[in-house]
C-alpha cells in the first residue's frame, strides 16, 4: 500500500485521503458523496481555492471571465483536459471578474491564462489557449502524463 494521497473534494473543500491505487475508480468524497476527482473543471473562489491548493494531485486553473470570447471558446477544450485527465490532474477554473483579489495576487494580466500548481506552489504557466493536443503535450513536459 502506498501513501494516500490527500484531495479536497471540489464540491465541499472537505479533505479525503484517496489511496494511490484507488484513484481510477471515481471515488466519493467521505463528507458530502460527491465525486472527488469528477473529470470536470470545476469552480474556484478566493476560499476553495487555498484549500484545494493543499491537494496532492497538480492543480490546472483556467483564469476566465464571462466577457472573455477566447476564454468562451477555450471551455470545452479544458473540459476535454478534464476528462482525458481524471485521477491524474485535477481542472479548475476561476473567475477573474468574480475573484478580483484572488486574480491580482496570481498576477494575471491576461485572459484566458493556465496556471499549474504542483504541491501548493506555481510550477508554469501559459497565457492565452491551447487547442487540447498542445495542451497535453505542455502538461506531459510538466510531467503530467
Ligand atoms: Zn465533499
Amino acid at each position: 500500500m502506498s501513501e494516500p494521497l490527500l484531495i479536497p473534494c471540489p464540491a465541499c473543500n472537505g479533505l479525503n485521503r484517496i489511496p494511490t491505487e484507488r484513484l481510477a475508480d471515481a471515488p466519493r468524497c467521505g463528507r458530502c458523496k460527491s465525486a472527488v476527482l469528477p473529470g470536470t473543471p470545476f469552480e474556484l473562489n478566493q476560499a476553495s481555492f487555498a484549500v484545494q491548493l493543499r491537494g496532492d494531485l497538480p492543480l490546472l486553473v483556467d483564469v476566465w471571465a464571462d466577457w472573455c470570447g477566447p476564454c468562451k471558446a477555450f471551455a470545452p477544450t479544458f473540459q476535454q483536459a478534464a476528462s482525458q485527465l481524471q485521477g491524474r490532474c485535477r481542472l479548475g477554473k476561476l473567475d477573474s471578474e468574480a475573484n478580483p483579489q484572488l486574480a491580482g495576487q496570481l498576477g494575471i494580466r491576461s485572459i484566458p491564462s493556465l496556471i499549474l500548481f504542483r504541491g501548493g506552489v506555481e510550477v508554469a504557466r501559459q497565457a492565452g489557449a491551447l487547442p487540447l493536443p498542445q495542451l497535453l503535450a505542455w502538461l506531459r513536459s510538466q510531467g503530467i502524463a
